[in-house]
């Protein structure tokens, strides 16, 4: 029961964390969700809706909320996380090297997407010329499928280097005593240590917000991102998909001046429901081993709010929740449509061009589900998008709501990610530091090192 470091999560960050301590430590790792082996969701495999298994095998378990996910490794220091505020930007493009080739060595593919600097520089005066500001940055591929190949080899040599892991058990709560951390509480007992790393993922996060309040850590709020997928023909994307592979988009809006941004593109990909903690929602994967005749990509309007209301996930579980009243779940609608202000119908989106890859979609009216606002918003980004790729206004194309990426309130840290507790760290996207699978593995390792030098 008495170990030198605990991780609390099996996601990226805690992951990394256990990579870089291993042989080094005497580590415990403790995961709520399944082994990866036993990850199974049902919506996905008998393509029924969800069944809110408990714990989500989606969100859960070995590999954290990036196993089933496309695996887009961004090669940035400044897209997929706040550790620029927190590490030199020098040393953090080292820390994001190092993280590549770990990912590498175990089995990630050899393919950088990246682009000459002359094709780049056009990329640019294109987006300019269209008020969009293009976020660059190269990216590997890992792809569904391919990222749980990944986790099991990583999974395989923490064991074989002697950490201890136990999946399918939760943490309850982090013990202290006089201002110092001295281990975790779970359903089998506790187990001690005078490091514990907290790397608990989105899903987790309400756990660890009730937890850092108890403890009496200061957290800061940060934005909500809502929006929709966007799915049009390959065609349309291609002469910037074939070189960028991920074109991420920046615009603030005429109307509001809010930050809208392009997120998530997936060339040849699916669009697909998820479940958001009871709530479905949408999200896009291109596959390592098929593609389809699509891209799809979000669209998201970032919103912050400061007085009297400070919850914006709250915020965004509310549009969400508007969406699978009125559509049971996700609903799909064309361009046109939308803009004629009449609903969608199946026989509608059947005679436009472009093939519904989320068959479950409801074809139905997203006029009913958003705020003006974020209406307003996203409108203004597709026609910006379209000077860049002209074809993105049509008629044909398909928009799939609600997409909503939520994030942790972020505890406060020092620049070694330790709490105000001694001993106790902070990581990953539960901790609101990171939002990718990039800087939540580098964080991972920062903690790690931090424990170490220690
Ligand atoms: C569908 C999808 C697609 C994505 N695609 C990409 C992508 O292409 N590129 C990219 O960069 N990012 C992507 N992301 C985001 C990426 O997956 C996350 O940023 C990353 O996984 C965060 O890592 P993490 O370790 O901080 O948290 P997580 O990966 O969420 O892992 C946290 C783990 O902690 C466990 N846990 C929570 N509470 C407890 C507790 N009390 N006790 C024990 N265990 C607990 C959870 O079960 C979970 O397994 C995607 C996310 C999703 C959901």
């Amino acid at each position: 029961m008495q170990y030198d470091v605990i991780i609390v999560g099996g996601g990226p960050a805690g992951i990394f964390a256990a990579l870089e301590l291993a042989g080094k430590a005497k580590v415990l790792l403790i995961e709520k969700g399944r082994a990866i082996d036993r990850r199974r969701c049902p919506m996905k495999e008998k393509q029924v809706q969800c069944v809110q298994c408990k714990p989500c095998s989606i969100t859960c378990g070995w590999g954290g909320a990036g196993a089933f996910s496309d695996g887009k490794l961004t090669m940035s220091t400044e897209v997929g996380g706040h550790l620029d505020e927190y590490l030199d930007r020098e040393e953090l493009k080292k820390l994001v090297h190092e993280v590549d080739q770990i990912y590498l060595n175990f089995g990630a593919p050899e393919k950088l997407y990246t682009t000459d600097s002359k094709l780049l520089d056009k990329f640019v005066r294109d987006a300019t010329m269209a008020d969009l500001h293009l976020e660059y940055s190269p990216i590997r591929h890992l792809g569904t499928g391919r990222s749980q190949e990944v986790l099991i080899a990583m999974k395989d040599q923490l064991i074989a280097q002697g950490v201890e892991i136990k999946t399918s058990l939760a943490v309850k709560r982090i013990l202290t005593k006089n201002g110092d951390v001295t281990g975790v509480e779970t359903d089998e007992g506790s187990f001690y240590a005078p490091r514990v790393i907290v790397a608990p993922g989105r899903e987790g996060h309400e756990w660890f917000t009730d937890e850092a309040s108890r403890l009496g850590l200061d957290r800061q709020i940060n934005p909500v991102d809502i929006g929709v997928r966007v799915e049009l023909p390959k065609v349309v994307m291609e002469h910037l998909t074939d070189h960028l592979f991920e074109s991420k988009y920046i615009y603030y809006s005429r109307t509001f001046e809010d930050k809208v941004r392009t997120f998530c593109m997936c060339p040849g990909g699916e669009v697909v429901a998820e479940n958001n903690s009871g709530l479905i929602t949408v999200n896009g994967h291109t596959h390592s081993d098929r593609t389809t005749e699509n891209t799809n990509f979000s669209i998201l309007v970032s919103k912050t709010f400061t007085e009297p209301f400070k919850d914006p996930t709250r915020y965004g579980q509310y549009i969400s929740s508007l969406a699978n009243l009125l559509g049971g779940g996700v609903i799909v609608q064309r361009l046109g449509d939308l803009l004629d202000g009449r609903r969608s119908t199946a026989d509608r989106i059947k005679k436009g061009l472009v093939r519904q890859t989320l068959t479950k979609a409801t074809p139905g009216d997203l006029s009913l589900v958003f705020p003006y606002r974020h209406l307003v918003d996203i409108l203004e980004m597709l026609q910006a998008l379209d000077k860049v790729a002209p074809g993105v206004y049509s008629r044909n194309t398909l928009l799939y709501g609600v997409e909503v990426k939520f994030y942790s309130s972020r505890v406060k840290v020092s620049t070694e990610l330790e709490t105000a507790i001694k001993g106790l760290y902070a990581i990953g996207d539960g901790a609101g530091i990171t939002r990718g699978l990039m800087q939540a593995s580098c964080s991972g390792i920062i903690a790690a090192r931090s424990i170490l030098k220690k």
